[in-house]
């Protein structure tokens, strides 16, 4: 089972519109995906067709320790799943200050999952921040996918996320790899998609080995700016539902094989290699 974060703290970068759209593409292709929903905002379940009222169990239920993971989960197409959240999950930050062991929730939660090898994947669609959400999802999960707005800061943020996965590498999740960054509202032909990418490239490069993102690359797909991606989450379809020609469901279906070529070179569950430096700063 691949457990993937789609994280940035930054909003409004495609964070959401990837984790539906490239769960949507490995459910398509076949594998069994499970999309969580860690936003308070909901906006993921509603792009996949789910407004989770008060009667609906949600990952609120699962954080609050009221109900399992597997009650919350449900079906919402061929071979993709949904643990949907509301605005209810806004509480969890606070509700959870001081308690021990809050980093682990999720963790806990989805433990058999793995065991079992329930899902191929598990993608969990973090909200714009770093707080005890996204900290569960990382101290759960073996990959990190971060979408990008390439800007003219959209680098500045990247250091404090990078900095972010190499504290719970040491603290709470030694498996924990930043896979790779997406390319998210792409503008092709213009000189500061270019600039930022160059720059994003050279940062991976001259990385240490022992970052967890030290094998990061940019994924080869870039996300182009379409405006059918931001129509489908009001009709609460996939892109491959809405508008399965668009050039945006061609990316995403471009950058769900990609991410499916590196299952022969990882063999599903097999992490990559603790490498000896950080094996040593954990010990
Ligand atoms: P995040 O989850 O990081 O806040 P979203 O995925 O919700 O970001 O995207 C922000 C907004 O941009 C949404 O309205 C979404 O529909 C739109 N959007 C995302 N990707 C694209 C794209 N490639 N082309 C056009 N609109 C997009
Ligand atoms: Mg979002």
């Amino acid at each position: 089972m691949r457990s993937i974060a789609v994280m940035n703290q930054k909003g409004g970068v495609g964070k959401t519109t990837s984790s539906v759209n490239l769960a949507a593409s490995l459910a398509r292709s076949g594998r069994k995906v499970c999309v969580i929903d860690l936003d308070p905002q909901g906006h993921a379940s509603l792009h996949l067709g789910i407004e989770a009222g008060p009667e609906m169990t949600t990952v609120y239920d699962v954080f609050s320790q009221q109900t399992t993971i597997d009650d919350a989960r449900q079906l919402v197409a061929e071979n993709l799943s949904l643990v949907p959240s509301n605005i209810d999950l806004a509480a969890t930050e606070v509700e959870l200050a001081g308690m021990q062991g809050r980093e682990f929730i999720l963790r806990n939660a989805m433990q058999h999952w793995k065991e079992q090898n329930r899902f191929d994947y598990v993608i969990m669609d973090c909200p714009p921040s770093l707080g005890v959400l996204t900290i569960n999802a990382l101290s759960t999960v073996g990959e990190v996918f971060i979408p990008l707005q390439p800007h003219f800061f959209a680098l500045q943020g990247l250091s404090k996320l990078f900095e972010t996965t190499a504290l719970v590498t040491r603290r709470l999740n030694r498996e924990l790899r930043v896979t790779g960054v997406i390319m998210c509202l792409y503008e092709s032909g213009t000189r500061l998609a270019a600039d930022v990418t160059e720059d994003l490239k050279h940062f991976l490069k001259s990385s240490d080995n022992d970052t967890p993102w030290a094998s990061a690359r940019i994924f080869r797909t870039r996300i182009r700016r379409n405006i059918k991606l931001a129509e489908s989450p009001s009709f609460g379809q996939s892109i491959f539902d809405y508008a399965p020609t668009c050039p945006g469901a061609q990316d995403y279906q471009a950058l769900g094989d990609e991410v499916l070529a590196m299952e022969a070179a990882s063999s599903g569950t097999a992490q990559p290699p603790v490498s000896s430096a950080i094996a040593a700063k954990v010990a």
